[in-house]
Parts: structure tokens; sequence; C-alpha cells
């Protein structure tokens, strides 16, 4: 059994992304990442001041925070789902407090171990023009058919790349579970990116989309 968990950083902030924008969150950032997206600009890599807890260590610091939501972040927060499942099964009706899952998307099998703990479910859907990598669509499929027992919306982030075949593929996607997509324009924003077209071709096949950008990076907080 996985006793203890590496966390990069815990800080209480504002989220800045997706419907909860504006929310006070305790941000818990874990310290690996299984992919390598090329817009990554997450420092979320162990350093001298990253620290290891032990369950009761990790509820007390959790707890400490008068925040109501806390927003499993990284890096890839699934990659501690063995810790966390044992800790979500000791400690979540003591925390009393929302467990927000902000996830790539990538791995289903850890995020059924957790589920049944999980409030909110922000996961992305990854596109080749964004991020360099290549998934199969079947990938965030398999995991919203699982994360769909809870709320989950799915984020998109896009650049001037984005091809009309991905914004058909995640839309019929995004159609047949009726999720919220969230469309976030890579930041910094590229002068070459027409945001009214993209968002567009989005609302045009599907009607359950929001543009929200990454509010946080124009108010300047973590
Ligand atoms: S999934 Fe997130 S943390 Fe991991 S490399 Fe991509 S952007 Fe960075």
């Amino acid at each position: 059994m996985t006793d203890k968990i590496k966390i990069k950083e815990i800080f209480d902030s504002i989220q800045g992304e997706g419907p909860y924008v504006g929310e006070k969150q305790l941000f818990v950032r874990t310290t690996k990442c299984n992919l390598n997206c090329k817009y990554c600009d997450t420092d979320f890599l162990c350093d001298e001041n990253s620290k290891e807890y032990n369950f009761d260590e990790f509820f007390e610091i959790l707890k400490s925070s008068d925040a109501q939501t806390v927003s499993f972040t990284g890096g890839e927060p699934l990659l501690e789902a063995d810790f966390l499942f044992e800790f979500f099964k000791r400690y979540k009706n003591r925390l009393n407090k929302k467990i927000y899952l902000e996830t790539n998307g990538t791995n289903a099998k850890n995020l059924k171990k957790i589920i049944n703990y999980v409030d909110v479910v922000s996961m992305d859907i990854k596109l080749k023009s964004a991020t360099g990598l290549e998934f199969s669509l079947i990938t965030f499929d398999d995991f919203i058919n699982i994360a769909k027992e809870k709320e989950v919306f799915a984020k998109v982030v896009f650049d001037e790349n984005i091809s009309n075949s991905e914004i058909t593929e995640v839309t019929t996607l995004a159609k047949k579970y009726g999720i919220l997509l969230i469309l976030q324009p890579k930041m910094p924003i590229s002068s070459t990116l027409n945001i009214d077209e993209i968002f567009e071709k989005f609302y045009s096949k599907y009607k359950n989309v929001r543009l929200i950008p990454q509010v946080h990076k124009f108010l300047n907080v973590r």
C-alpha cells in the first residue's frame, strides 16, 4: 500500500479556469505527469521545497484551510490514485470539503479507483495541434464514461493550428455524453488566433460550449 504522497505545493488561491472560475480553492499540486504537452508551463517537478506527507499529516494540512473545495492538480494527480483512494476512504467525510480533480483525462483506470470520492472532474481533451501529442478519442471517451458518474466538464486548449476534423471529433464526443466543453485559448494568445471563428465552429456543432480563458493569468494570481 502506498502510505505517503509527494507534494510540490499546497496553497489557497482562486480557481482561474473553467466554470468554477473565481471560487476560492485549496490547490494541491502533485509532482509527476505522464504527458509532455508542448504548451505546459506548470512547474510540477520535485524540488527541495517538495514535501512528503503521510495520511494524518495530509489530512491536517488540508483541514487547516478554510477553502470549501480542494483542487487536486499537477502534474497529473491520478498518478497518486492509490494513496488518494486510501486517504479519501479514511478522511473524506471528516475533511468535509468538495473534491475537485484537475486531470489530463488519460488514465481511466486510475480514475475508477477514486471516482466515488470525487465531486467534480475537470478533465482535458488533448488536441494534437496544441499539445504535439496524439491520442485516440477513445482514451477520453473511456475516461468520460467513468467520470460521468459525477459532475464532469472538459477543457480544450486550442491555438491557431486547430483543425476542422479536431473540432468535429471533440464535439461528437461531447455530444455523446452531453458534457460541458470549455474552450481555453493557449496562453499567451497569438495575434493570428481568430477566437470568434473557432468558437463559432464549435458552437455550430454543439451548444453546450463556453469560451473561458485562464483568468488567473490576467489577474496575476497563482
Ligand atoms: S498534462 Fe498538464 S501538467 Fe502534464 S504536461 Fe500536459 S499541461 Fe503539463
